[in-house]
């Protein structure tokens, strides 16, 4: 299909409500119209392909073809650079909506928009000096111009099975600098996207022969998933978020042009630190599956579900109480939610900080919440494999587990840094 011939597809569709109506939440036009276009265009293209990858546990490479099309692998690349330059805050709301049609599409979409987000309107809030800036820019333009003319597809696998990708000890995947570039090696694990991207954005230590490794040479590469020595190993067959293909990364003597790092050097680590709402960029596709749980039952009780007989389950009262409990949930996760993904920004304060945290953390345990309220509500036939809300289900148990902020790591971060300011120490 021709991209005109897509666009008119698209503006033929019937959209849902939004999640955020743009007058409630103040969302500027520019917002409201790409929110618009990724609801469309995950409710046209996207769910009609997602029980078949999530069955197959295949790759919807085709999704990311058609996302080129529509310019949206350049959602947050700089209009300079001839992307659409959507901010954070509109990438996590877009991105809330793609997630309400297909999880894994839009878990794999973040991960190609964060090298995007990272390194985009985020390194541009961190301090550089202006000869690594006008350095980096050049970099990041040969990164976006791949992206922008040729549609690649880029994965950012930083997971290695430890305690490296919960940000406490520096990554054991290394670059050893050698002349023009680095030598990688190291493994990473649960790489979405591993065979069907084109550049996978590797967190790695630089290191040198004989140097101590910290986490302040973290490193940012966008290493060619066609350079000699990169290679997809193991198989996948998880529980949710199967069309993510999230399999292991084997990196040996991997020669690394310099030109190819996406952030300067020292500069992830200053981001880690002082832009810290980068990790809630998993939470997004979360908060669309509630979404998609809570409307799918509401269609459901209601007798409206397309393809189902139009029988009412709504005149129950426990129904009606379970809805309300599950709408009361949806609307305290989206508000908290909203709130953390308006104040992301460079040095937030520690109460937005610790917001983040209570952010992420009841997106990712609420979204699997409400799906299995709807399951036990809506009843046995609504988990047949036929209908959307059992996958809904597999998918959004994954949220939890997600570093570096799994539910755990919220909890643990909340409860000490409420109670200790930095430094401080019991006797
Ligand atoms: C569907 C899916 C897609 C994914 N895609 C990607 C991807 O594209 N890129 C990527 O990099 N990763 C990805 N991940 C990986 C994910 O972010 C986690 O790294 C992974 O789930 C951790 O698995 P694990 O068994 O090693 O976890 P765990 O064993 O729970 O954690 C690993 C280590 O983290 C530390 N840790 C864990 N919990 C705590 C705690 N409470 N307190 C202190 N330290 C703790 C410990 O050192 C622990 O050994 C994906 C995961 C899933 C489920």
């Amino acid at each position: 299909m021709t991209a005109a011939a897509k666009a008119i597809a698209l503006d033929d569709t019937h959209v849902d409500a939004p999640m955020f109506p743009a007058d409630a939440f103040r969302l500027t036009d520019e917002q409201a119209a790409l929110t618009e276009k990724v609801r469309r265009f995950g409710k046209t293209v996207v769910a009609p392909r997602a029980a078949k990858h999530d069955r197959d546990a295949t790759f919807p490479i085709e999704n990311f073809r058609d996302m080129h099309g529509e310019g949206l692998l350049s959602l947050c690349i700089p209009k300079a650079d001839g992307g659409l330059g959507a901010d954070f805050q509109t990438y996590c709301l877009a991105a809330a909506e793609l997630g309400r049609y297909c999880g894994a599409t839009t878990l794999s979409w973040n991960m190609h928009v964060c090298s995007t987000l990272w390194s985009g309107p985020l390194a541009d809030e961190l301090e550089m000096t202006p000869e690594d800036r006008a350095m980096h820019q050049k970099r990041r333009a040969v990164h976006y111009q791949r992206i922008v003319q040729d549609g690649a597809v880029y994965a950012q696998p930083f997971s290695e099975g430890g305690a490296a990708a919960a940000g406490v000890i520096a990554f054991g995947t290394e670059a050893k600098p050698v002349d023009g570039g680095f030598l990688v090696n190291g493994k990473k694990i649960f790489a979405s996207l591993s065979g069907s991207a084109d550049y996978y954005g590797v967190l790695c230590t630089e290191r040198a022969e004989g140097e101590a490794a910290s986490r302040r040479n973290t490193l940012y590469l966008g290493v060619p998933a066609n350079a000699p020595g990169v290679t997809v190993t193991g198989d996948w067959d998880p529980l949710g978020m199967r069309g993510t293909v999230s399999r292991t990364l084997l990196f040996k003597d991997v020669f690394v042009p310099e030109d190819a790092m996406l952030m300067p050097h020292g500069v992830y680590f200053q981001a880690a630190s002082r832009w810290p709402h980068m990790f809630i960029t998993l939470s997004p596709t979360y908060m669309g599956l509630a979404q998609a749980a809570y409307d799918f039952t509401v269609s459901y009780l209601r007798g409206e579900l397309p393809g189902m007989p139009p029988m009412k389950r709504r005149m129950f009262p426990t129904k009606q109480i379970a809805v309300a409990e599950m709408r009361i949930m949806l609307e305290q996760t989206k508000a908290i939610w909203f709130q953390a993904i308006t104040e992301a920004r460079a040095n937030p304060t520690k109460d937005q900080v610790l917001r983040a945290y209570a952010a992420q953390y009841s997106v990712m345990e609420n979204a699997n919440a409400i799906a299995v309220k709807a399951i036990r509500t809506c009843g046995g036939q609504a988990m047949l494999k036929s209908l959307p809300l059992e996958r809904i289900y597999r998918d959004s148990r994954c949220g939890a587990l997600m570093l570096p902020w799994t539910a755990e790591i919220c909890v643990d971060r909340i409860g000490r840094e409420a109670l200790y300011e930095a430094g401080e120490k019991d006797e």
